[in-house]
């Protein structure tokens, strides 16, 4: 592991006279800042930009409609990918891959956390993206949701008691032994009132902030920037993680989001709003408002983060991304379940990253998987040496520098769903249950559900991405053999890769070659 030197430390410089005015030189080190904002149910189609010149003719989509006036500036200086795909995507499957560079079979967080499963939780003994970049010598702060941990009766304020009183318990306190290199802590599991929450600091103090909770999150960002209380080490550099809950359900009323938001939305027409062929408007559309509002609130607590980072002069030494958990499919596809599937509205993630001078701004269609994202930022942060030997994602920074850098991209992107297997005499689940794997390519969308008895094919899913965007014609496996076959063959290349278990439990080897 290399270490941090400061080039330059805050060091008072003399012209050759030594009588001039002594000129203060901003500390710098060669590796730069880094602000990674991820916001939980936000689909890659909705932001502003996808509406506009430049953007709007490098996918085959229409943009939902609207307002993001910060995230479509932030475009216009940014590395923009299309194809971002959350492989399993539900919160705590993705974060885990997140924070650990691998797949949910290693990561230790195969499905949503909560207190009835505790074979779904954060490895300890996992070397995560805080414990990198903690190593390397920055000061590593992570506010908002987390959702990768087993909750367990560890309430601070009430020791040996969960954090709230409802069962299953979803919400944790992560106390400091579990934290993986953020030294500095304003977080919790998962909660979802979005105008009353609430968060642990770094010495375990619960603080209920009555604000909406992005832009609480956005206002303490900008704190620790500013190093309001001397809250950092300003000769450090910093790597920030912000887990914004909204977009999230509920989307029922304005304590869901804020009201100058919702103004935006609340006169226009629900089919104006919900223009994807896909949707069903006999489903829940009015949450549709809700939801949008939501999008722009968050296009502004991220606003406010630029800003101050401008403002502070932090901006060009900062790696600032935007991305999140996972889509929504909000009305699309005839589905009750916002995410978990593998339609584009729940797979396809934002992903834009800003560097200035360093990564020049363009739009990419690189197929970018959750667990490549841990890597890639370590690359983009000139740690691409430190990471973990473990780490099943692949670092594209070369990439993100380079358009041409000499670097293999993928073909595909696993998609991944697991549910509950076996459970114990107290309802405890034991195992998981791998019920769903396909591939995701730029052309085609694969999902093959097997039985739980039998673990034989039960439903297909395969979509011509390229001809049909919003995924109307599942087109039958038996009609487009060729195309499948290959497809198969890609799968059971990554399937093995990663020793996924239906790679160790050959199932479906019958179709699928490992
Ligand atoms: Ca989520």
């Amino acid at each position: 592991m290399k270490p941090i030197n400061l080039l330059v430390g805050g060091l008072t410089l003399f012209t050759a006279q030594g009588c001039k005015a002594p000129k203060q030189v901003v500390e710098q080190s060669e590796h730069p800042n880094i602000i990674y904002v991820f916001p939980d149910q936000y689909r890659n189609q909705a932001m502003g930009f996808w509406s506009q010149d430049g953007f709007r003719d490098k996918v085959n989509f229409e943009g939902d409609p609207v307002h993001t006036p910060n995230l479509d500036a932030f475009a216009r200086e940014s590395m923009v990918l299309t194809s971002a795909q959350s492989n399993c995507p539900l919160s705590s499957p993705h974060r885990g891959m997140l924070l650990t560079g691998m797949y949910p079979n290693r990561s230790g967080v195969p499905l949503n956390c909560n207190s009835t499963r505790p074979i779904s939780s954060l490895r300890e003994d996992a070397e995560c993206i805080g414990d990198v970049f903690s190593k390397a010598g920055y000061d590593c702060a992570y506010f908002g949701k987390l959702h990768a941990d087993f909750p367990t009766p560890n309430d601070p304020e009430h020791p040996g008691q969960y954090v709230e009183s409802k069962r299953p318990v979803w919400d944790a306190y992560t106390p400091k032994e579990r934290r993986h290199g953020f030294n500095y802590w304003y977080s919790y599991g998962t909660f979802d009132e979005h105008k009353n929450p609430h968060y642990w600091d770094t010495d375990g103090k619960r603080h209920d902030p009555k604000e909406w909770s992005p832009l609480h999150e956005s206002g303490k960002v900008v704190s620790y920037l500013k190093n309001e209380g001397n809250v950092r080490d300003t000769k450090k550099p910093f790597f920030i993680m912000v887990g914004m809950n909204p977009p999230h359900s509920p989307y029922r009323s304005l304590d869901d989001c804020e009201e100058q938001d919702f103004d935006l939305y609340k006169n226009q027409p629900l089919d104006s709003l919900l223009i994807r062929p896909n949707v069903d408007l006999k489903m829940k559309k009015e949450s549709a408002r809700y939801y949008f509002a939501s999008v722009t609130g968050v296009d502004r607590a991220f606003g406010q983060i630029l800003e101050t980072l401008k403002e502070m002069g932090l901006d060009k030494n900062t790696v600032v991304i935007f991305a999140s958990d996972h889509g929504e499919t909000m009305c699309s596809q005839r589905t009750d379940d916002p995410k978990n599937s593998p339609y584009s509205e729940s797979m396809n993630i934002p992903f834009l990253v800003r560097f200035p001078d360093k990564i020049q701004p363009r739009v990419d269609d690189l197929l970018l998987s959750a667990p490549d994202i841990m890597p890639t930022v370590l690359g983009l942060c000139g740690l691409g040496d430190s990471i973990p030997a473990e780490v099943q994602g692949r670092n594209f920074a070369p990439l993100f520098f380079d358009e041409k850098a000499e670097i293999v991209r993928p073909t595909g992107a696993l998609y991944i769903q697991n549910i509950d297997g076996e459970k114990d005499e107290n309802g405890l689940v034991k195992t998981y249950f791998p019920s769903s794997r396909g591939i995701k390519t730029a052309d085609y969308t694969l999902a093959l559900y097997i039985d739980r008895k039998t673990k034989q094919l039960k439903k297909s899913l395969l979509f011509n991405d390229a001809k049909d965007p919003y995924q109307l014609n599942n087109l039958p496996l038996e009609e487009n053999k060729e195309i499948v076959a290959q497809l198969y063959r890609e799968m059971g290349a990554m399937l093995k890769e990663i020793n996924d278990p239906w790679y160790t439990e050959k199932i479906l080897s019958d179709k699928i070659p490992y």
